[in-house]
């Protein structure tokens, strides 16, 4: 009996763990050394042109004007839009991340 109990334990670890990589993207990306070189090409969503990372699957937005990704990569479109908000009007270089 108490062995039983201690299989049950371990199996419903497992599905918990799936879960959880895919809410915590940074660390996948530490894990898995995804440097997002493989962008697919520009989704159109809610007003928002965004790549998706072939690799982890982490987004950007992209401008379609310039023809170029922009702002910092997140998991979340919902993050990403809200940034896009807040810094409307400002140019970044691509490499630069703002600290907000
Ligand atoms: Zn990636």
């Amino acid at each position: 009996m108490a062995d039983e109990s201690k299989k049950k334990k371990s199996r419903w670890l497992w599905p918990l763990g799936v879960t959880a990589t895919g809410l915590t993207g940074a660390a996948v990306v530490l894990l898995r050394g995804c440097w997002h070189n493989k962008m697919s090409w520009p989704v159109r969503s809610h007003g928002y042109s965004y790549q998706v990372c072939m690799g982890c699957g982490i987004k950007r937005l992209f401008d379609e004007k310039a023809f170029c990704a922009y702002g910092p990569y997140r998991y979340d479109l919902n993050g990403l839009i809200a940034w896009d908000r807040a810094h409307q009007g400002e140019t970044y270089p691509q490499e630069e991340r703002p600290a907000s």
